[in-house]
């Protein structure tokens, strides 16, 4: 086992039965999981941790958990821990009695706020001589709580009060706490550690300390350790709610979770999603044998409709953030659409921007315009229509289970058509190229992006949360023949404009996401598609979050440094003519080649994801598959 008794007392705490658990045991375990790549040492570290927490202090199961996954709540309550670096920088500085210039330089010499944050403490005597006071020592409640705190701080006086309680966590920081403790206020662990290994470790950490695990014979116990991390995901996937599940699992253990766990009306699960095709050849291959349907694309947002059984009605995004004071207009059209004997459902849709005269879909961008914040119907502008695809939940019964066909038919029975308000979206059974072909057209000609094709009948057309399934296809018009799909990647740099872009930045550096090891892949330079417009925009957005240094967690090349680099904040959907092995770029680095990157060839700027999060991004195994996938099925 990892962190014992004995490990404790070297750090000077002890971990008692019963007490808060020291943050010390769980910045050892951080350091161990840091120390590997492995992905099963890590998972052994984190579990090996999570026992003991479950057998000593499971009341702080759930403040731990959050701190291994940077949050301080649900992610579907969308508050952010990434505290800004310059008041980060003036915490450290003011407890380590240096100027906030020279904690600057180091973090350029460093380039990890973090690393400086121990550095500068563990050189400060007089600082350190307060530690070995066992009151001073910090424990997890205290941490959780402070950060919690910090993260709702709002006001004109809450900066001063988020750097007077980061201090105060500071202070009581010894070892490697500072690391970890400044690495967490930014919202960067950085260890590696993905949320499916946290999930994967809860749940095998509830096997082995439950009694009548220990009593198994050795394949029963292999059988319930592979099963256990199963239901933890798919329960998660459904409630996406820590708050909900840690309680359930101390009180019954993982095998009985879904009996007290599963989706809930007013939690929104984690939206099923598409896989891309580029051909009706491909789509075909995969559909074969099976029953399916194609519907239009709409190209809108996505809006998760749920009806609670208290009679309130709320919208979440495609990442789950709460959009119901964004659509007050929108609430009122599915009241109207669902017929009387409906008490709470759960509707999947797409919001798109709708013309109240010409009777027809505008693009995106109309709907892009739309205020996010404070909308009061009487101002709203931008009217929309919701296209309903999908029915997850209907008085009382999850439908997560039920096939498409019959999912589809209690969505048709329980929802009526409202002219200009709510439809369900255009679908048609094709059975053939030819067919698909022409309702392809027909929905690029109605202001589609193209189709989705999805099986209809049997257990794969069941709806899986969270899921870019097979089951699911998405065929863009745009891309027949070439990538298949857009791109959604982060801005992380900017270049000087030139000519008449010398007031704004003429061009910018984009990166994926890989999860695995936590870092943004550089993948392109991008200087087209953007109007005059859109170009001050950006500026104006991206100027406040201008760095003079790239995170430690920005994967580039020297060749490719751009003249600033941003905080990793927005997502931009990009098309591109292809995707090449590159000896500069980092995206998918070591996927396709063991030491080059992929880039974009021909990027072009789409539009901003403002429902993606960064972390949203495409991931860099999803670009490998693209550029895998060029070379398959090319017609
Ligand atoms: P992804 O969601 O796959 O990561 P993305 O966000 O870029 O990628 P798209 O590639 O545009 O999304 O395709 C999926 C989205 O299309 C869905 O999330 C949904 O918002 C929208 N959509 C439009 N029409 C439909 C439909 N008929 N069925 C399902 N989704 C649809």
């Amino acid at each position: 086992r990892l962190v014992d008794q004995k490990d404790m007392k070297d750090v000077g705490a002890d971990w008692k039965k019963g007490e808060p658990v020291p943050y010390a045991a769980l910045c050892k375990t951080f350091e161990a999981i840091d120390s590997t790549t492995k992905r099963l040492e890590i998972q052994e570290y984190l579990t090996s941790f999570f026992e003991h927490v479950i057998e000593l202090s499971p009341e702080n199961l759930l403040e731990i958990l959050y701190l291994c996954l940077n949050r301080v709540c649900p992610e579907y309550e969308n508050v952010e821990l990434g505290i800004g670096e310059s008041l980060l920088i003036k915490a450290i500085a003011e407890v380590t009695g240096r100027t906030p210039q020279k904690v600057k330089d180091e973090l350029a010499r460093v380039g990890d706020l973090g690393k400086v944050a121990k550095d500068s403490k563990n050189s400060q005597k007089s600082i350190s001589s307060m530690f070995g006071n066992r009151d001073k020592l910090l424990t997890v409640p205290k941490v959780f709580n402070s950060m919690k705190k910090i993260a709702f701080l709002s006001g004109h006086s809450s900066q001063d009060l988020k750097v007077k309680e980061i201090q105060n966590l500071l202070i009581s920081c010894r070892g490697e706490e500072p690391k970890f403790l400044i690495r967490s206020l930014e919202g960067k662990l950085r260890i590696g550690l993905a949320e499916q290994t946290v999930l994967i470790c809860l749940a095998q950490a509830f096997v082995v300390t439950d009694n009548e695990y220990k009593k198994l014979p050795k394949a029963k116990k292999a059988e319930e350790l592979t099963e256990a991390p199963k239901i933890i995901k798919s329960v998660y996937s459904e409630l996406p709610s820590y708050d909900l599940i840690v309680p359930a699992l101390l009180k019954d253990g993982v095998r009985n979770l879904r009996e007290h766990c599963r989706l809930t009306p007013g939690i929104p699960l984690k939206p099923m999603l598409a896989h891309p095709t580029k051909s009706i050849t491909e789509v075909l291959d995969r559909v074969e044998g099976h029953k399916f349907t194609c519907e239009f694309k709409y190209d809108g947002e996505r809006g998760q409709v749920h009806k609670l059984e208290d009679g309130t009605t709320k919208i979440f995004s495609r990442n789950l953030e709460d959009n119901t004071v964004k659509f007050p207009d929108v609430i009122e059209k599915i009241s109207k659409a669902a017929k009387p004997n409906i008490d709470s459902y759960v509707l999947d849709c797409e919001v798109v921007a709708w013309d109240l005269e010409k009777h027809n879909l505008l693009p995106f961008q109309v709907l892009s315009t739309r205020k996010r914040k404070d909308v009061k119907e009487a101002e709203i502008k931008v009217s929309v229509c919701l296209f309903a695809f999908d029915l997850l939940y209907l008085n009382g019964e999850s439908l997560l289970k039920r096939s498409l066909e019959e999912r589809r038919k209690l969505m048709y029975d329980s929802f009526q058509k409202i002219e200009d308000e709510f439809f369900f979206v255009q679908s048609m059974n094709a059975t053939n190229t030819e067919e698909i072909q022409a309702f392809l057209d027909e929905s690029v000609k109605a202001n589609c992006e193209g189709l989705m094709i999805k099986i209809l009948d049997g257990l794969e057309s069941s709806y899986e949360p969270s899921k870019r399934s097979r089951n699911w296809l998405k065929l863009k018009k745009d891309y027949l023949g070439g990538v298949g799909d857009t791109l959604d990647l982060v801005v992380v740099g900017a270049f000087y404009g030139r000519g008449k872009r010398t007031k704004v930045y003429g061009a910018f550096l984009l990166a994926c996401y890989d999860p695995e090891n936590e870092e943004y892949q550089t993948i392109c330079k991008i200087g087209t598609g953007f109007s005059d417009s859109d170009l001050e925009t950006h500026f104006n957005y991206l100027k406040e979050k201008e760095m003079s240094e790239p995170r430690s967690y920005i994967n580039y090349d020297k060749a490719t440094k751009p003249d600033v680099w941003f905080e990793p904040c927005q997502v931009w959907e990009v098309k591109a003519a292809d995707l090449s092995i590159s000896p500069i770029y980092k995206a998918a680095v070591g996927r396709v080649d063991t030491s080059k990157g992929i880039s974009l060839r021909f990027p072009r700027f789409n539009k901003i994801r403002d429902d993606k999060k960064p972390e949203e991004a495409t991931t860099s195994e999803q670009v490998a598959e693209l550029f895998q996938n060029q070379y398959n099925n090319n017609e």
